[in-house]
Formats: structure tokens, C-alpha cells, sequence
């Protein structure tokens, strides 16, 4: 066993951020050419092509016609196949709903647990999580025989890789027959519910329950526009039905990693933080200076928000004019 077995995941060509992160958690575990990513579907050519460019190593394309659409059974019997013939020492793939679908069976295969939502990897290798809601990290070692299966939380690492050169790209065909598959795939959760794409957006401003009305919102609203950035939302706000799901940000929402972010009102629960860390600067305002979010925060207000953000709003506009 040796080297790293990165999975990348593409929805329709398209390949997801954590992605990305994923495949630079897995250089820090192997030396850059030893990292294989695989790409799993029915035509993954172009997708293959992309990964090959941020790549050093190799990059394998799992095709087979009954992997065009995602089934529990056929990507852990494909992925199994392949984890047999290469042999790697790590499996890394990316937290996504569709890997905690899969990957603790894929895991159980080779007699291994699946490190889930992991957000640091130091010297040994030993993986960092958060256990108890958040409020303690757990340092995990692998041991024993078999690879060893890791996925990565998102917003954890940087979704840069040290490519310098491309990779080589293969292709390995696993062996499926439709009696194997025992789910019917429907429609993907959430698709094409996304009207509000905040994963691209260059800044937001979040806004969270210390807003206390919907009658408020108005207020963060106009700092948004004022800046031109997109609303983004705490779950509280979503639940109560303030703002649309689709602005919300976090664990159940969408993961944001905007130049700017700034976060109104809002604690820094960790599944709030998950969705946002990885934004380039981070500006909180809170009247609680024990907030979590300061944590995070690159710039801390620490103050009434229904004074702050009025007050930002026309310092933006007074410096646009
Ligand atoms: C399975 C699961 C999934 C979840 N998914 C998500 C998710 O995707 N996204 C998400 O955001 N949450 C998520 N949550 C909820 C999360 O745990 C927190 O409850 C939530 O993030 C808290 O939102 P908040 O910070 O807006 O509210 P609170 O935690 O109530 O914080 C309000 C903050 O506002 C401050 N404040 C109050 N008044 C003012 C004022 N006048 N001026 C300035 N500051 C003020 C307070 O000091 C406080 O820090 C999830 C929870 C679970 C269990």
C-alpha cells in the first residue's frame, strides 16, 4: 500500500469546490506525484481533462453507463475495484451529502471507519475533527492494515493544489450489473432550487437572529446594496422564513468563501462557521465580545448592529461618491 487515492466529485461536468479542497488535503499527505484522483460517471472526459491540469500524479476516470447517475451500491463497487488495484495507503474524498452517503460502507469493505469531516492533518499523519456540537477536537491516528479512508470538511483547506506539471490520465472500467444496484436515483436534493448562487459572489453580507425582527433586515439589506455584495443568512433567519433558504449559509446551506464577508448578528456556531471560514476576510459585528464569530473574524466590531451597519452603509456610500 502506498500513495493517496483523492475522489473527486463532478455533478454534470461540473466539479464542486470541496473538490478541489480535497485534492490539496491529499498533497499534504503524499508527495505531490504520488496522488492519484479519480473521477467517477458515465462521460468524464472533459472533467478528467480539468482535474489532469491542477493535478500532478494521475487521474483516473471511472466510467461505466450505470454510474451516469449516483447510487450508493454503484460508486462503492466501482471505488472498491479500483482501491483494490492501486493499492493506496489513504482514501481521501470530500465531506459532501453524497460521500456520508457512501463512504463509511466503502470503508467497512476493506474493514476500515471513514475519519469524517476532518479539518486539520498534522505530522503522522493525525487527523483533526470536532466532536461534541463543535466544542472539543478529536486527534485520530490511523492503525492497522488496510487504507486508510479520510473525508474532508469544507472551507478546511485551501482550494489550491501544487500541480506544476499535468497529470497522466486512465481509464478503468469496474464491473457492474444492474442487479447490484438496489436504489432507483431520482432527482438531485436541492437542484435547481439555487436560484442565489452565494458560492460565487465576491462579498456578502450575512445576517443573523441579533437582527431580532424581520422588519430589520431592511437595514443589513441596504449595506449589502450599498456594497453591491449578496444577503446571506444565519439558519434562524431561514427557518423563521425572514430570507429564503437559498441565502442561507452553513452546514445545511451553501458553503461561501467571498473577499469579504461580513457577519451581522450572528454567534459563529459551528455549523455557521463550516460555511464561511474560508473567506478571505471576515468582518463580525456583535455586541458580544465572547462571540465565537470573533474567533474567525478578521476585523471585530464590537457593538449594537442596528448603530453599526447604518452607520457602514453611509460610510460606503460617502466613500462611492
Ligand atoms: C444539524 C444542524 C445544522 C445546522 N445548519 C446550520 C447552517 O447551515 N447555518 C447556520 O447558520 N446555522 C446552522 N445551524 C444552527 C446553528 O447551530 C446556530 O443555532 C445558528 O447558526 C445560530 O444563528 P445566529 O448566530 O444567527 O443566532 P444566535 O446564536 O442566537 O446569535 C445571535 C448573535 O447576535 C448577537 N446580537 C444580538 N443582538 C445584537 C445586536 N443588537 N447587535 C449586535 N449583535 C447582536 C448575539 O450576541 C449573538 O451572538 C445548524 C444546527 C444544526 C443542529
Amino acid at each position: 500500500m502506498s500513495g493517496v487515492l483523492v475522489v473527486i466529485e463532478q455533478r454534470a461536468g461540473k466539479i464542486s469546490r470541496i473538490s478541489w479542497e480535497a485534492l490539496s488535503a491529499a498533497q499534504r499527505l503524499g508527495a505531490a506525484d504520488s496522488v492519484t484522483a479519480a473521477v467517477l460517471g458515465a462521460q468524464t472526459e472533459a472533467a478528467a481533462a480539468e482535474i489532469a491540469a491542477k493535478a500532478p500524479g494521475k487521474v483516473i476516470r471511472i466510467e461505466h453507463p450505470l454510474l451516469a447517475q449516483y447510487t450508493a451500491d454503484g460508486f462503492v463497487l466501482a471505488l472498491q475495484q479500483l482501491i483494490q488495484k492501486e493499492s493506496p495507503a489513504y482514501v481521501v474524498l470530500p465531506h459532501t451529502y453524497q460521500v456520508r452517503d457512501y463512504a463509511p460502507a466503502l470503508a467497512t469493505r476493506f474493514g476500515q471507519v471513514l475519519i469524517g469531516d476532518v479539518t486539520g492533518i498534522a505530522e503522522g499523519p493525525v487527523f483533526t475533527r470536532q466532536i461534541m456540537q463543535g466544542r472539543l477536537n478529536g486527534n485520530y491516528r490511523p492503525t492497522g492494515e488496510g487504507p486508510c479512508f479520510v473525508s474532508v470538511q469544507a472551507g478546511a483547506f485551501p482550494a489550491d493544489s501544487s500541480a506544476s506539471s499535468a497529470a497522466t490520465i486512465a481509464t478503468f472500467t469496474p464491473t457492474i450489473d444492474a442487479s447490484q444496484i438496489r436504489t432507483k436515483p431520482s432527482e438531485p436534493f436541492r437542484a435547481g432550487a439555487q436560484a442565489v448562487d452565494l458560492s460565487s459572489a465576491p462579498m456578502i453580507v450575512a445576517v443573523g437572529r441579533g437582527i431580532k425582527d424581520q422588519g430589520n433586515i431592511p437595514l443589513v439589506e441596504a449595506l449589502a446594496t450599498a456594497l453591491g455584495a449578496e444577503l446571506g443568512a444565519s439558519r434562524p433567519i431561514c427557518d423563521n422564513g425572514w430570507l429564503p433558504m437559498e441565502r442561507q449559509i452553513g452546514s445545511s446551506g451553501q458553503t461561501v468563501a467571498p473577499k469579504l464577508y461580513i457577519a451581522a448578528g450572528i454567534s459563529g456556531a459551528i455549523q455557521h462557521l463550516v460555511g464561511m471560514k474560508a473567506s478571505q476576510c471576515i468582518v463580525a459585528i456583535n455586541r458580544d465580545r465572547a462571540a465565537p464569530i470573533f474567533e474567525v473574524a478578521d476585523y471585530g466590531i464590537v457593538g449594537d448592529l442596528m448603530e453599526v451597519v447604518p452607520a457602514l452603509t453611509e460610510a460606503v456610500k460617502a466613500a462611492r461618491q
